[in-house]
């Protein structure tokens, strides 16, 4: 039998090693373990499906509400009537908002919610600080720094939900 150099020691090693290795090689899976593995692929789409549909969901009601209010209610003039909705811009807005650092304007509608974030001119941020923003006008999307969040819902692309598709 040829001589080694190889210690018990290095035996016990290279051993350890090689058995270590042997366990983290992967293997065929039994049909049990492929059918749990199955079904959590199907949980993750039909998960990812799900967050899709709610994300689309969340955004038509974000729009519905954005565009189904007017953001203005009738003035004290109105009497009796008064606090309820008038059509867009006539009466009062209903918005209320601070400044915030960089020149900027946070409206917000005390109705909907619904959110403008601008870039303030110098004449806007006296006002501001003079009178207050209680019935500010809210200022055309295209000044607004959040403009995205203006955006129409759109569905989602058919092909992106082809891939996660069950
Ligand atoms: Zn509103």
């Amino acid at each position: 039998m040829a001589e080694t150099n190889l210690s018990k020691e290095d035996i016990r090693n290279l051993l350890t090693e090689a058995m270590a290795a042997a366990v983290n090689l992967p293997r065929a899976m039994n049909p049990m373990e492929k059918k749990q593995y199955e079904e959590e692929i199907k949980r993750e789409k039909r998960r990812a499906i799900l967050s899709v549909e709610l994300g689309k969901a969340e955004a038509e009601k974000r729009y519905r509400q954005q565009t189904g209010c007017t953001h203005s209610r009738l003035s004290t003039a109105a009497g009796a009537r008064a606090g309820q909705p008038a059509p867009r811009g006539q009466g009062e807005w209903t918005t209320g908002g601070q400044v915030h650092g960089y020149d900027t304007i946070g409206l917000v509608c005390l109705r909907c919610s619904t959110s403008w974030q601008f870039k303030a001119t110098p004449q806007e941020i006296e006002f501001a600080n003079q009178v207050g923003l209680l019935g500010f006008a809210p200022p055309p999307i295209e000044r607004c720094i959040n403009k995205a969040d203006f955006e129409k819902p759109v569905a989602p692309d058919p092909a992106k939900l082809e891939k996660v598709a069950v």
